[in-house]
This record gives C-alpha cells, sequence and structure tokens, in this order.
C-alpha cells in the first residue's frame, strides 16, 4: 500500500508499506478522510520532537471498515467511522480517575513513533470507533477531533456559566476558531473575543463564525488595551490556544483576578511567566490536553449542529499531493485552516 513517511525535518515521501494485518480486536480500516493538524506541521518541521522518524503521521482520521475481526462486531465493510486515535490502558491511575487524555500508557496513532493514517489502510482496536452520522461528510467529520480538543478544555473551567460575561481566545487557528464556538454554545450569553496576529486568519475566522465573536488584531492593539476595551479589570475567562511566551502571558494579562485561564497551545518547553500576576491576583491556571473518547462521541453528535465546520475545510487532496500542501503549511504566509488528505483518490 502507499504511505506518507516522515524521515526526519522537512524529509516526507510517499513509500511503498505492507498492508497491515488487523489482530484479534482489531479493525482493519481504509483512511478516507484525514486532517493535516498544526502538530503535524511543527512535527515535520522537526520542531516539537513529538515525531520520531520513520513514521507515518495522520491522528484527525474518518475511515471505512475494511474487515472486522470480533465474531459479534457492530460493524460492517463500508461503514464510515471516525477513529479515536489515542489508546488507553484503562488500568492506570488517571484512566481510574476517568482522565483517558493523560493515562500513563496511552499511544497515539500519528504521534512519537506510532503510525497514523496518511496511509491507505491502518488498524485500530474496534472500541476506537465511532460511527459518523449519515448526514456528516467525511472531510467534515474530521473536524470532530479539533472540536473534542476544544471541549476537553472548556470542560476545566469551573466558574458557574451564570457568572461568565466575557470570554477571550488568544489564537485564531482551527483549535482557537473551535474553542470560541464551542465556548458558546457552553456560554451563549458571553461576549467572546478571539485575537491573533495573523490578519488572513482573523478574515477567515470573522467569514466563518459571524456574529458569534468579536475579532482583535494583536498587531494593532495591545492585550492591555483590548482587556480595557472589552471588561473592566478583565476576561471572566481566557482560553489560550497558541502556546508560546508572549501568548501565554497575555492570557494572564487578559483575565480579571480570581479569573480563570485554559492553557490548551502546546509549541515550547519552557516558557518564562509573569509569575507575580497569577499569585497576587489569584488566577486560575488550567492545563488541558487531547480529549477523551467520550468528548469525541459528544462532538461528533453536535456535529449536525455545527454549519460553520464544513467552512474550515480548505482542500481535499490525494496522498500524492499532501507534501507539497505540508510545505505551504509551514510556509509563514497561508489562511489554510485544515486541508484533508483523502489516500482513496
Ligand atoms: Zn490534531
Ligand atoms: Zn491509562
Amino acid at each position: 500500500m502507499k504511505a506518507l513517511v516522515y524521515y526526519g525535518p522537512s524529509d516526507m515521501k510517499l513509500a511503498e508499506y505492507e498492508k497491515p494485518v488487523p489482530k484479534k480486536g482489531e479493525v482493519l480500516l481504509k483512511s478516507k478522510a484525514v486532517g493535516i493538524c498544526g502538530s503535524d506541521v511543527h512535527g515535520y518541521l522537526g520542531l516539537t520532537g513529538r515525531r520520531i522518524p520513520p513514521m507515518i503521521m495522520g491522528h484527525e482520521v474518518v475511515a471505512l471498515v475494511e474487515e472486522t475481526t470480533l465474531e459479534n462486531s457492530r460493524y460492517h465493510k463500508g461503514d464510515l467511522v471516525f477513529v479515536d486515535p489515542i489508546v488507553t490502558c484503562k488500568t492506570c491511575e488517571n484512566c481510574r480517575e476517568g482522565y483517558y487524555s493523560i493515562c500513563l500508557n496511552k499511544s497515539n496513532i500519528g504521534v512519537l513513533e506510532v503510525d497514523g493514517a496518511f496511509c491507505e489502510y491502518f488498524t485500530m482496536v474496534e472500541e476506537n470507533l465511532i460511527p459518523m452520522p449519515d448526514q456528516v461528510k467525511p472531510e467534515v467529520g474530521v473536524l470532530a477531533e479539533p472540536f473534542s480538543v476544544a471541549l476537553h478544555a472548556v470542560k476545566q473551567l469551573t466558574m458557574p456559566a451564570g457568572k461568565v460575561k466575557t470570554i477571550a481566545v488568544i489564537g485564531a487557528g482551527v483549535i482557537g476558531m473551535c474553542t470560541a464556538a464551542v465556548a458558546k454554545d457552553i456560554y451563549p450569553d458571553a461576549e467572546i473575543v478571539i485575537m491573533d496576529v495573523a490578519k488572513k486568519r482573523l478574515d477567515r475566522c470573522r467569514k466563518i463564525l459571524g456574529t458569534m465573536i468579536e475579532t482583535e488584531d494583536l498587531t494593532a492593539k495591545s492585550y492591555e488595551d483590548i482587556r480595557a476595551a472589552y471588561t473592566g479589570s478583565g476576561f471572566d475567562i481566557v482560553l489560550e490556544a497558541v502556546g508560546v511566551g508572549p501568548t501565554v502571558n497575555g492570557s494572564l494579562t487578559l483575565a480579571k483576578s480570581k479569573g480563570e485561564i485554559v492553557l490548551i497551545g502546546n509549541n515550547q518547553k519552557d516558557i518564562s511567566l509573569y509569575y507575580q500576576q497569577i499569585v497576587t491576583r489569584e488566577l486560575r491556571v488550567y492545563g488541558t490536553y487531547g480529549f477523551t473518547h467520550r468528548d469525541l462521541e459528544e462532538s461528533i453528535l453536535k456535529f449536525r449542529d455545527r454549519p460553520y465546520a464544513a467552512a474550515m475545510v480548505d482542500k481535499i487532496v490525494p496522498l500524492e499531493e499532501a507534501v507539497s500542501y505540508f510545505d505551504e503549511l509551514a510556509g509563514p504566509d497561508n489562511d489554510y485552516l485544515k486541508i484533508i488528505v483523502d489516500p482513496t483518490l
């Protein structure tokens, strides 16, 4: 079968791989729609250390069932499924608490050295599959992955909904936009402001989310300006979806005293913090990582109500063209949100 193999920084090629054989309990899947994630692009450039070559990336996946191995399988050949990319152990301390996204023994397809779905066929344990609702197209269903990241992030918050009047989202990429949309679902009365340094991304964001949110350009306004323009002493909630020093510190600046901040962005190992801001204003800072199977199921069910999700899909390309899109996405000046690879093309 054809597979897109990552051999090292900026080195990815189409290669001939052996078609995998599913073990008992696994399903052989045919990749149908696989999203190129920002983390894949950073991995491709060799920036994060989270893609260990040689490996196949691809963790945002909608696939067709090809072959099942369980006698009482709920699936049939040709069924369209969303693939939960995270296999958890169900027995470690975190799993026992229900914190599956931070399972101590998890493996994530398309991450580190585990092969993913930028190829024709791959296998997955059956319990990780979720049937796709009929009305949702495969390429749109892929967005259930970033929406689940957003949902998991918003679930970290503890402030009673009635108290939440203002929410700031830093970063207008796919995760930031999904986060703003999920926050609007959960806090419908709150005013939500999303900000970014990239004008093109803000334009896309306005087109896609429209009147749901306000947008602000961080090249024209400081965090202090934005805080003053929308709030008295700061935002009730700040959702950070970039993960670099200036934006993480910006999230502290934007928050009101006792405000809640969720750090979603995961770009840098070490960041120097405005530490006393957290201490002296009693800020509540939470980390969030990935999502649980339950988050995914909830996101997929919600997809019928998310007409704007389709607008985030830019292009559907065959495996042969994927590398050139990795290069474009890695470039400085693009306004792509989600490129989908369809290995059946
Ligand atoms: Zn991703
Ligand atoms: Zn576990």
